[in-house]
């Protein structure tokens, strides 16, 4: 940054020197843009190990730099704001629509059009005027232990609710944004009344509230319970370092509204400096090369349709997903906040 004011110092001071010489050829502005162009700054709540690949990817092919910096999600939306106009950043990168719905919602975001992004990736993992883009995608299916339960035990999310799994039933805490987002997607499409009896169903079977998707599938190869609702990818971690790991997955409502999934994502930032390579940083990462790179990196699966998934996790079969625009997530949110509350999921 004190390179930039340095340089746009430097040319303030030659253009005066060049209008005095009559010579404004001096100081032109497209030079000190097309310098001023060579990086891009990301703000990013994914850890280094999953961003770096991709980034260094894009500056091999493209010469633009990738700054980043990572920080909780909460930590990013606080800098972003306090920033405001001044922020370095040019993108945030975050998980959940929940979370980038609700970046949108305070403003910190701008849309932009792109043929790119419209041909890569499905307008329901995406805003509208792509405020923010989901770039990979995370299913949130049924899992269970392949010692003590039989497939056909299983078939909806509702079912859960069904007296069989009483003390049986892992679930992850409310609190948790991706709990949030599956009720929310639930009241978009079932309606606030129909999910209060699903959640009330899976209340009265008492489950274990945990705090960790992990935690949760552990606990099923502890036999401590039987079933959960978790991200794809935390079983895909535990998959790859022990195959025979004793948990596997069922997509439930395959005859209905399909699997809940939600996207991590990017968006340009309102106030960013470098617009134009943001917008192309986020077209990369769109495209076959980089979502092969991006879902892989996490065992997610890619948010464009014509990339095919990592072997571990495509080994789980082909599943319907529910198609419910991902934005819904964040705008029921609150609803959902409400409602986890009033039927007493902690
Ligand atoms: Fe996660």
């Amino acid at each position: 940054m004190e390179d930039m004011v340095i340089r746009k110092l430097t040319c303030k001071t030659m253009a005066v020197l060049a209008v005095t010489l009559g010579a404004l050829l001096f100081c032109s502005v497209p030079a000190l843009e097309a310098r001023e162009a060579e990086s891009v700054v990301v703000y990013s709540a994914r850890i280094e190990r999953l961003i770096k690949p991709m980034f260094d990817a894009f500056t091999a092919k493209t010469g633009v730099k990738v700054e980043y910096f990572t920080a909780s999600e909460a930590e990013l939306f606080e800098r972003l704001k306090a920033e405001g106009s001044h922020t370095p950043a040019d993108i945030l990168m975050t998980v959940d629509a929940g979370n980038l719905w609700i970046a949108e919602e305070a403003g910190l975001l701008q849309g932009f059009q792109s043929p790119t992004i419209a041909k890569n990736i499905p307008a329901h993992l995406r805003a509208k005027d792509n405020a923010w883009v989901g770039l990979s995608v995370r299913a949130r299916p049924i899992m269970y232990s392949t010692q003590r339960v039989k497939p056909t035990e299983l078939s909806t999310y509702e079912a859960l609710g069904n007296p069989r799994w009483r003390g049986r039933l892992c679930l992850r805490t409310s609190r948790k944004v991706y709990t949030q987002s599956l009720v929310a997607t639930m009241i978009k499409t079932l309606g606030e009344q129909r999910t209060a009896a699903v959640l009330r169903g899976w209340m009265k079977n008492e489950p274990h509230i945990s705090n960790s998707d992990t935690k949760m599938l552990e606990a099923i190869a502890a036999g401590q319970c039987d079933v959960t609702i978790a991200n794809t990818y935390y079983l895909a971690r535990l998959q790859a370092k022990a195959p025979t790991f004793p948990v596997t997955v069922f997509w439930p409502n395959q005859n209905d509204r399909g699997v809940h999934v939600n996207v991590s994502g990017a968006g340009v930032t309102k106030h960013a400096k470098h617009r134009a390579e943001a917008i192309r940083l986020i077209e990369f990462l769109s495209a076959p090369e980089a979502q092969h790179l991006y879902a892989d990196a996490n065992y997610e699966y890619p948010a464009n349709p014509a990339v095919k998934p990592d072997t571990l996790i495509a080994a789980w079969g082909t599943f319907k997903a529910d198609t419910v625009d991902v934005a819904a997530a964040g705008a029921l949110q609150p609803a959902a906040v409400k409602l986890l509350d009033r039927v007493g999921y902690k």
